[in-house]
């Protein structure tokens, strides 16, 4: 009986393993796709970016969404991956950083607009040209363009890696380091790359409220930050709690549901209103 459980149970684990296989084929083949036949089920979505000390927007993030026809709103973080996987996300890529630029031309000239950059786009021989062509094709001026790249970018501490951060900046537009904390940071990358800004991860923000170490950790960042003449965002900010204590521990921007959610290029006028106007002592007044 026990083999039999025991074959029983193989046969399962294959059926599923072939279950997944399946699953992540399909996925390919709906991206390519997607990608070469139907780029209109992508979406770029912004979220504000909040200044500490004013409350007041400071730009956006772009962040990618993709309406399949079938599956619905299928998340970056099951579709990226894959992209870059398999040869899509510099085509993908170039799409967002296109309509970001084009998007951000309609916005105040004080916001900036902040685009992810995925580790195999930066490795493109091609990124330099493609963001300088995104930039003069839509006419936003290169300050207003922010790119985000993370750790997996930096592993390889080259000399391919630093140029290219160097001919970005060149253009003019600014480096963001994200998801700082989670990956294989230290404290030395701050020096040793030219960022402009470093954005701290959701997961120190998540529990500041309870975990000294999470402050502590945060308030280290700043204070180099500081230092160093870079921003510091706190991602994933959802509370008033969550924001006094970031202001506590001198980040200077934030980032978060308790804002906005990420919303379409039609809804940011709106969006942009709602966090100017909650940010504005008048209405403190009228609520006092
Ligand atoms: P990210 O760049 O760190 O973006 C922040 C993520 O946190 C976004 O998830 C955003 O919707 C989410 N978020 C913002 N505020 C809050 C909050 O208060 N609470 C919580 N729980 N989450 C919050 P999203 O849009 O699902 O994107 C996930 C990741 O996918 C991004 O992380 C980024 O790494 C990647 N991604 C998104 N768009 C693009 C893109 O156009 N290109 C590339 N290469 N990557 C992208
Ligand atoms: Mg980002
Ligand atoms: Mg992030
Ligand atoms: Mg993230």
């Amino acid at each position: 009986r026990a083999k039999q459980d025991g074959r029983g149970r193989v046969r399962f684990f294959k059926r599923e393993m072939g279950r997944q296989a399946q699953e992540r084929r399909q996925l390919e083949l709906d991206l390519r796709r997607a990608v070469l036949f139907a780029p209109q089920e992508f979406e770029v979505h912004y979220q504000p970016v909040i200044d500490v000390a004013t409350r007041s927007p400071t730009g956006l993030e772009a962040l990618l969404r993709w309406h399949h026809p079938e599956r619905g709103l299928v998340s970056p973080a099951d579709f990226i991956p894959v992209a870059e996987e398999i040869g899509l996300i510099v085509g993908l890529g170039e799409l967002v950083l296109r309509r970001a630029c084009a998007d951000a031309t309609r916005w105040s000239p004080t916001l900036r607009v902040a685009v992810n950059l995925s580790p195999a786009q930066f490795r493109d021989p091609r990124l330099v040209e493609t963001v300088a062509e995104a930039l003069s094709d839509s006419g936003l001026p290169p300050g207003r363009l922010e790119l985000e790249i993370t750790e997996g970018v930096l592993l390889r501490r080259t000399e391919a890696t630093m140029t290219t951060l160097h001919r970005l900046k060149s253009l003019g537009v600014r480096i963001a380091l994200d998801d700082f904390g989670t990956g294989y940071s230290s404290l030395s990358y701050l020096r040793s790359f030219p960022f402009d800004k470093v954005k701290i991860d959701r997961a120190f923000v998540r529990d500041i409220e309870t975990s000294s170490d999470d402050a502590a950790i945060v308030r280290a960042v700043t204070g180099l930050c500081e230092r160093l003449g870079m921003t510091s965002t706190a991602e994933g900010v959802e509370t008033e709690e969550q924001f006094r204590l970031v202001e506590a521990e001198r980040c200077t921007e934030a980032q978060g549901y308790l804002f906005s959610r990420p919303v379409p290029a039609s809804e940011v006028p709106e969006v942009l209103a709602l966090v100017t106007a909650s940010a504005s002592p008048s209405r403190i007044d009228r609520c006092a």
